[in-house]
């Protein structure tokens, strides 16, 4: 093809290319384990809906019945809802409503891709405050750059993958105040930690964008289904550009057939994830040449000295991770936490590797 067909933001951009994978544990991108129709309820929830549910109607543009589901599960009004096919639908939307080419988005780094590749296709420009040593935000910086550059969009992950780490909502607050543009909070772990979501403090911040996920906490990423809140007018102007019929029937069934069963469903996922994440970072902590960085998520961080040969001898163990290449992740590695079992495999062949034991 004539790459000058291409639109300019996207010349360089690589094709996307998914590796294939061949090993049988697959903990790379931080899913749940558990599969929301294993639960009895909400599969009898989910046919109870499908029999009501023709092949031929439109889905409802705003999926309003699972826009009430989700205020009710978010503490806030359906009208501060937008469901979105995932939490990535809802970041290219605060990109496409926001920004004019030449604008400025803010991002602390190391952090989730998705928001500088949906700024740069428009033709903003993505400034980055690197974090300070052993992954912690660095906040004052951060901070610092939000006054003087008043970017357009301002995003903050928290907690951020790929790190792990939360900042206090004080500190969440403090973004807010500083600017005077929309401010993007992505939530998609909040589940895992035991913080209070910035919802909470929806009223007092116009420019509060918060983007949630049922990807992660409830197993549900195969479904798509994501949603930002923000105040009403927020809202208003996201949907904007919004695809019509961006939510499919089925998710949006099976998305009210989890929600209906939410407290159940979260009961059951989280406390085992968080036992198991408690027990597999204490676990690496005993070898001396792992940095294991502190994590409130169902993911964990980990810096080794030589990352080709530990993802080598994970590989002949059958398991995937997340090995990463750039320069400020040279030789880190995250594991996505599942089961007990699952750990203890990756837990023995990092001390197979690094202590021969
Ligand atoms: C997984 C993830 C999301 C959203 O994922 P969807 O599957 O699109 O809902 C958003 N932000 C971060 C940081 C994530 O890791």
């Amino acid at each position: 093809m004539n790459s000058g067909w291409l639109r300019d933001t996207i010349r360089d951009f690589e094709p996307y290319r998914v590796p294939e994978i061949k090993e049988h544990t697959v903990i790379n991108a931080n899913e749940s384990s558990y599969n929301a129709l294993d639960f009895p309820a909400v599969k009898a929830e989910f046919q109870r809906y499908l029999k009501q549910t023709p092949t031929y109607h439109y889905p409802d543009p705003f999926a309003e019945k699972l826009r009430k589901a989700l205020a009710d599960y978010a503490g806030c009004q359906p009208g501060e809802v937008l469901v979105g096919n995932g939490g990535d639908e809802i970041i290219s939307l605060v990109m496409n409503t926001f920004l004019n080419p030449g604008d400025t988005i803010l991002v602390h780094t190391p952090t989730f891709d998705i928001y500088g590749i949906d700024a740069s296709i428009v033709g903003a420009k993505v400034v980055e405050v690197p974090d300070l040593p052993g992954f912690r935000r660095d906040c004052d910086t951060f901070l610092t750059k939000v006054k003087e550059l008043q970017p357009k969009v301002t995003v903050l992950c928290n907690p951020n993958n790929p790190t792990g780490e939360i900042l206090p909502l004080k500190y969440v607050e403090a973004v807010l105040d500083a600017s005077p543009n929309p401010v993007l909070i992505d939530e998609a772990y909040l589940e895992f930690s035991s913080q209070d979501s910035i919802i909470s403090k929806l009223s007092e911040h116009k420019n509060l964008i918060v983007i949630r996920t049922l990807s992660k906490a409830f197993g549900m990423a195969g479904l798509r289904v994501g949603y930002g809140v923000a105040q009403a007018d927020v809202i208003d102007a996201l949907s904007l550009t919004k695809l019509v019929y961006n939510m499919n029937v089925f998710s949006q069934i099976m998305a009210l057939s989890v929600m209906a069963h939410s407290d159940e469903v979260l009961q059951h996922n989280i406390p085992p994830t968080i036992a198991a994440r408690t027990w597999f970072m204490e676990e690496l902590r005993k070898i001396d040449s792992v940095t294991v960085y502190p994590s409130v998520t169902n993911f964990v961080l980990v810096h080794v000295p030589d990352g080709p040969a530990l993802i080598q001898a994970l590989h002949e163990a059958d398991i995937c991770v997340r090995f990463y290449q750039s320069a400020q992740l040279h030789n880190c590695i995250r594991i996505s936490v599942t089961t007990q079992d699952v750990m203890e495999r990756v837990a023995a062949v990092f001390r197979k590797e690094l202590t021969h034991a």
